[in-house]
């Protein structure tokens, strides 16, 4: 989901389904609107000599999408062996237990309420199907519950809702946390600086091809509307409503109940830096 989908200066890109990188198809799930810009992104990745394929993020409990995907594999010449989730929310997560069923997978989440089958998720795992690789990466801020899928052969990471194609993200407070989500902007940082990644497969919206400027751009992002939230508790604007009206005076009103959960969570780590 994104806060900010009508930020000023970002460019709108076109989202189509089809290849992205060496092992990574998307298939665009028909579900667009402010908060899932295109729609949801749903990504199947194997090596290209495989007939194993995984899919991460089935999207909104929309047969015919879900069916689809599974089209696409086996056009591809793939079966689906394993599904993962980036996180927990509806347009990511909702299909997932009807595409299992379709797909006779196992479905793999941090959050043991959203697995199916007996593997779970964690950081540092490293996830290898049909010789494929995939690493978890822990990126909680978006959602406590949120990860990121390292692609090391293709040097590029699929970030779910963590780092989007356009725009900027929301921290879903009090699920999600601003330190959190700053920490894991570092992370994956330090994936685009010391191993090679260059490439944003996102959650939705299109593919980034300038990894680090992204995640210099999400730092420097946060970095603002922090210091704007500041200004505006110093200048007098006392409840989130209020914040929100005079930080967000730029992003499309449609938007405003998300950003009023990233500003609750900006309150909190001000408050919790002794910054306000
Ligand atoms: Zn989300």
């Amino acid at each position: 989901m994104s806060d900010a989908a009508a930020l000023p200066g970002q460019p709108r890109g076109t989202v189509v389904s089809g290849p992205a990188t060496a092992r990574a198809v998307n298939v665009l799930a028909p579900n667009p609107s402010a908060m899932t810009l295109d729609g949801t992104n749903t990504w199947i990745v194997s090596e290209p000599d495989s007939d194993l394929a995984v899919v991460i993020d089935p999207g909104p409990l929309d047969d015919g999408h879900l069916r689809h995907v599974v089209d696409i594999a086996a056009e591809l010449g793939k079966r689906v062996a394993l599904t993962l989730l980036t996180h927990g929310h509806p347009d990511h997560a909702e299909g997932a237990a009807r595409f299992a069923e379709l797909t006779g997978t196992h479905v793999r989440a941090l959050d043991p309420a959203l697995r199916l089958g007996d593997e779970g998720l964690s950081a540092g795992q490293v996830v290898t199907v049909g010789g494929l690789e995939l690493r978890v990466v822990a990126t909680p801020g978006h959602t406590s519950d949120s990860l990121s899928f390292h692609l090391p052969a293709d040097g590029a990471v699929l970030t779910g809702d963590t780092i989007l194609g356009r725009g900027t993200t929301m921290v879903a407070h009090p699920d999600g946390r601003l330190g959190d989500y700053l920490d894991s902007l570092r992370r994956l940082r330090s994936l685009t600086v010391d191993d090679g990644v260059h490439t944003v497969l996102p959650g939705h919206g299109p593919v980034l091809e300038d990894a680090q400027g992204a995640v210099e751009f999400y730092l420097a992002h946060r970095a603002s509307r922090l210091a704007q939230v500041e200004t505006a508790v110093e200048n007098g604007y006392t409840t989130a409503q209020e914040v929100v009206a005079h930080v967000y005076a730029d992003v499309d009103r449609s938007l405003w109940p998300a950003a009023e959960l990233s500003v609750r969570a900006q309150l909190e780590y001000l408050r919790g830096h002794d910054l306000i």
